[in-house]
């Protein structure tokens, strides 16, 4: 159901939480020394990312009932996620967007549409092994690319290695 105009405006102020959150989150990381990847290719606009979104909490949320009584009403009344599966090794919960039509694959409220979707996917950037989606357009490109690629080639090895080396160490640009 698209949403309205209360909804639009509860999900502005938690858009502006959840990018305050994030920056800040990302900064302290990069002060800490990590490096993401780089994000590489372009949406293809498949829609893949709205068949399933899922969301990883931190402990509080996932082991104490009342907190993530709070977190799944805010998504299944807010942001109109239906819990559909967990991940407990992960503390990985997963939805069905009531947003998605799978006949046209379009979001109906693409506008007000939450900070974790107009984000993806450039969490994955930050996992030591970024897994995107089938499909998907975009590429994780390692931080130091250019760097061994200029190596690798150096070493002379047959063209379907090369390929093969780069595709796995995430360095082509
Ligand atoms: S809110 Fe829109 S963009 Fe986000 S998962 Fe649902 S359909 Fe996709
Ligand atoms: S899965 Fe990737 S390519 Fe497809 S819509 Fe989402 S971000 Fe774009």
């Amino acid at each position: 159901m698209r949403d309205g105009p209360i909804r639009k405006t509860l999900k502005a102020i938690a858009r502006g939480c959840f990018w305050i959150n994030l920056a800040g989150t990302r900064l302290l990381r990069r002060l800490r020394g990590e490096r993401p990847y780089r994000l590489g290719g372009a949406c293809e606009r498949c829609a893949a990312c709205c068949e399933a979104p899922s969301i990883q909490t931190g402990r509080l949320t996932w082991y104490f009932p009342m907190l993530r009584r709070i977190f799944l009403a805010w998504h299944r009344h807010v942001n109109g996620f239906e819990l559909t599966g967990r991940i407990p090794s992960e503390r990985v919960f997963v939805f069905r967007c009531t947003h998605f039509d799978w006949e046209t694959r379009r979001c109906d409220s693409y506008s007000s549409r939450p900070g974790m979707c107009r984000d993806y996917p450039r969490a994955l950037l930050w996992q030591s092994r970024p897994d995107f989606l089938p499909g998907c357009g975009y590429r994780a490109v390692h931080p130091r690319a250019e760097e061994f690629r200029a190596q690798l080639e150096r070493e002379g090895l047959p063209p379907d290695k090369l390929a093969e080396v780069r595709r796995r160490l995430h360095l082509d640009p």
